[in-house]
C-alpha cells in the first residue's frame, strides 16, 4: 500500500510502532568499511580486498587515521579484463596471498574480501579461499566474504565476515558446561568491562566473538547461549543457531536501560540471583545516570531525524528518546530484523515513524520539511545538509567510537550533544 510519500504502509505493529518500508535510491558506504574496525579487533587477521582502485581509495580514506600503523589490510586491484583472463586472476590472487603470508609471519587468518566490480563478481572467492587454506594450513586459515556495495550497507561487512568465520569455530566438548558468547565487535575497553560485569554476576564461561586472535576462537554448540552486542548480525546469528547455539532475546547494550536489560537477559539465562544482579548493577547504573544528566539538559526536547545507514538507528533512537528526552522525528534503518529488534521496537515511543529501506529523494524531502535540530546520516549526505543549515552527525562515528555499556553511556550522549553545542557556539 503506497502512502503517496514513497513509503509502503505499516506491516507490523510493535507496541504502537508501525514500521513502513521504502524502496528507491540509497546512499551508504559499502561493507568494506567494516575492515577498519574488524582488523583492529582481530589482531592476527589480514583483510585482502579483491577489488578496484575505488575500493583501494575507500579503504585508504576510511582507515587514513591509521596510516602510520603497520597495515593489516590491502587491495589486490583487478583491472577490467575479459572472461578469458579469469585464470590470470586466480593466479594473481594466489600470488598476492603468498606475498602477504611471506611478509607477515604474524598473520594467522586471512580474509579474501569480495567487492562489486563485475570482474570480481565473476571470481569464485570461496573456492580460492579453500585452495589457499589447504596450501597454507596449518599456519594460516584463509576465508572469504563479500564487502560489495551492491544492495548492502556498511555494517553488513562485519556480519558477512563473522558469518564466514562461524564454520571454523571448534565444537563444544561433550561434557562442556553452559557458556555465554557475546557476539559483535566491541572495543577492547568495552569487552574488558563486560567481562568484569559477568564475572561479578558469577557467569563463569564467557567468550567474545570475534576474538582478539585467531587462536582464541570460541567453541560453540548446544550449550552456548549468545547475546548480540550489535543489531546488524542477522547472518552470523543464523550461522550460530545452525551450530546449535541459542540467542538470548534482549535490547542492545546502549545506554543505561539497554545495558541493564541486556545484562539481565544473561543473568536470567544463567540463573543469577536477582538480589546479586541488583547489587552488581547498582553502582554502575548510578554512576552512568549521573554522567548522563549533564547531557540531558542540552538534548531534552531536541528533534532528531535518522537517515538509514548503520542499522544502529533503532536502539540509538530508543536511548535518546527514553534516557535523554529527545523527540524522534523519523527513524530510518537500511534493514530491519524484526526478531532481533523486537524488544527495541517495543521500547520506542508510540507512533515513532520507523522506515525500513530508503528512497533517498523522498527521505530528503521529509527531512527538509521537518527541519530537525539534528540529523544522523552518512558522510555523503552530511555536507549538503549542513550547507542547507541543518546540523548533522555522521553515523559511521557510532562504529568507530566505544559506545556500549554503562561506562560509555555518557560518551554516547556526548556524540549527539557535541554538534548542537558547536552550533550554539557559532550562533552566539
Ligand atoms: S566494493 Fe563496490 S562500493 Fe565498495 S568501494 Fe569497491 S567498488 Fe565501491
Amino acid at each position: 500500500m503506497s502512502r503517496g510519500n514513497g513509503l509502503a504502509g505499516p506491516d507490523l505493529d510493535c507496541a504502537g510502532v508501525a514500521p513502513s518500508s521504502a524502496r528507491g535510491q540509497h546512499a551508504s558506504f559499502c561493507g568494506l568499511a567494516g575492515i577498519v574496525w574488524l582488523h583492529r579487533k582481530i589482531q592476527d587477521a589480514f583483510f585482502l580486498v579483491i577489488g578496484s582502485r575505488t575500493c583501494a581509495h575507500l579503504l585508504q580514506s576510511a582507515a587514513g587515521v591509521m596510516i602510520f600503523a603497520e597495515p593489516r589490510f590491502a587491495t589486490a586491484v583487478i583491472e577490467a579484463r575479459d572472461l578469458a583472463g579469469l585464470a590470470d586472476i586466480d593466479a594473481e590472487i594466489d600470488q598476492a596471498v603468498a606475498r602477504v603470508i611471506e611478509r607477515r609471519p604474524d598473520i594467522r587468518l586471512l580474509f579474501l574480501v569480495g567487492s562489486c566490480p563485475s570482474e570480481v563478481i565473476r571470481v569464485d572467492l570461496a573456492l580460492a579461499a579453500e585452495r589457499l587454506s589447504r596450501l597454507f594450513a596449518p599456519r594460516v586459515r584463509v576465508l572469504s566474504y563479500s564487502g560489495s556495495g551492491i544492495d548492502t550497507t556498511f555494517t553488513q561487512g562485519e556480519d558477512a565476515c563473522l558469518a564466514s568465520l562461524v564454520p571454523s569455530l571448534p565444537a563444544e566438548a561433550p561434557d562442556a558446561e553452559s557458556s555465554l558468547l557475546v557476539v559483535g565487535t566491541l572495543a577492547e575497553i568495552v569487552e574488558d568491562q563486560f567481562r568484569r560485569l559477568f564475572t561479578e554476576l558469577g557467569v563463569e564461561h564467557v567468550r567474545f566473538f570475534p576474538p582478539r586472535g585467531a587462536s582464541d576462537l570460541p567453541a560453540v554448540g548446544a550449550r552456548t547461549k549468545f547475546l548480540l552486542a550489535q543489531p546488524f548480525l542477522t547472518e552470523t546469528a543464523r550461522a550460530l543457531q545452525a551450530r546449535g547455539a541459542a540467542r538470548l532475546a534482549a535490547p542492545f547494550p546502549l545506554g543505561v536501560e539497554g545495558t541493564t536489560a541486556w545484562a539481565s537477559a544473561a543473568a536470567q539465562a544463567f540463573a543469577v540471583d536477582p538480589q546479586r544482579l541488583r547489587s552488581v548493577l547498582a553502582a554502575r547504573t548510578e554512576r552512568a545516570q549521573e554522567a548522563l544528566a549533564r547531557h540531558r539538559e542540552r538534548l531534552a526536547g531536541k528533534r532528531i531525524f535518522f537517515f538509514p545507514d548503520s542499522q544502529l538507528e533503532i536502539p540509538i533512537a530508543r536511548f535518546l528518546a527514553r534516557e535523554l528526552a529527545m523527540e524522534i522525528v523519523e527513524v530510518g534503518t537500511p534493514y530491519l530484523n524484526r526478531h532481533h529488534l523486537a524488544r527495541e521496537l517495543a521500547l520506542l515511543p508510540p507512533q515513532t515513524p520507523v522506515i525500513e529501506g530508503q528512497d533517498l529523494e523522498r527521505g530528503l524531502d521529509r527531512c527538509r520539511a521537518a527541519r530537525p535540530d539534528l540529523t544522523v546520516c552518512g558522510l555523503g549526505l552530511a555536507n549538503p545538509l549542513e550547507a542547507e543549515g541543518l546540523t548533522t552527525k555522521w553515523s559511521i562515528e557510532l562504529l568507530f567510537t566505544p559506545i556500549q555499556g554503562f561506562e560509555q553511556a555518557a560518551d554516547l550522549a556526548q556524540l549527539f550533544a557535541r554538534p548542537l553545542l558547536r552550533k550554539a557556539r557559532l550562533a552566539a
